[in-house]
């Protein structure tokens, strides 16, 4: 029998546990800011990261515009380590169920990784070491808006490349 020594066995497990401190604490952020940029249309962003003793924590929420949003800088966090932002209410001018090119681009300009919240109710992960977009949870998974329609941007993947997003939103987000 070969024994091989892996030390990094102890690795999975400690980052599963930051990855699910970091999941409920995005989901807690979006559950209050959701009502509210549904109801205004307008986005909302900010930062996650560890504050000075080193807790998971969130930046204060920034308000900004129905497609835009720049989130201040998080006086609270020390190290960042992902943007977060919402996506307004429905409407079927906009293809707001994905995160947009310009969300990936900019999360990966600051070195960092980003949530995206739809008004479907969707909950994105944007992974920018790889720079692949994934649907965490789908429709009604956070708090959404009651006139979403289903379908309106035709079928939405579980994951995107950063090229197939592009593609699809190019094709009218259908
Ligand atoms: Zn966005």
């Amino acid at each position: 029998m070969r024994w091989i020594v892996f030390p990094f066995f102890i690795m999975p497990s400690l980052t599963y546990a930051q990855e699910a401190a970091e999941l409920t604490l995005v989901k807690q952020v979006f559950a209050e800011l959701q009502p509210r940029s549904i109801r205004w249309n307008r986005e909302y962003c900010g930062y996650i990261g560890y504050d000075a003793d080193g807790t998971l924590s969130a930046s204060r929420p920034t308000p900004g515009k129905r497609d835009a949003c720049l989130p201040d800088d998080p006086e609270n966090l020390g190290t960042i380590v992902a943007s977060y932002h919402t996506h307004g209410a429905f409407s079927p001018d906009h293809a707001n169920e994905v995160p947009s090119g310009e969300d990936m681009e900019g999360d990966e300009g600051e070195g960092i990784d980003g949530w995206v919240a739809t008004p479907g109710g969707r909950l994105w992960y944007i992974d920018t070491e790889d720079m692949v977009t994934t649907q965490i949870c789908g429709i009604g998974c956070l708090p959404m808006d009651e006139d979403f329609q289903p379908g309106d941007m035709g079928h939405i993947a579980q994951s995107y490349s950063y090229d197939a997003l592009v593609k699809k939103l190019e094709d009218g987000g259908v």
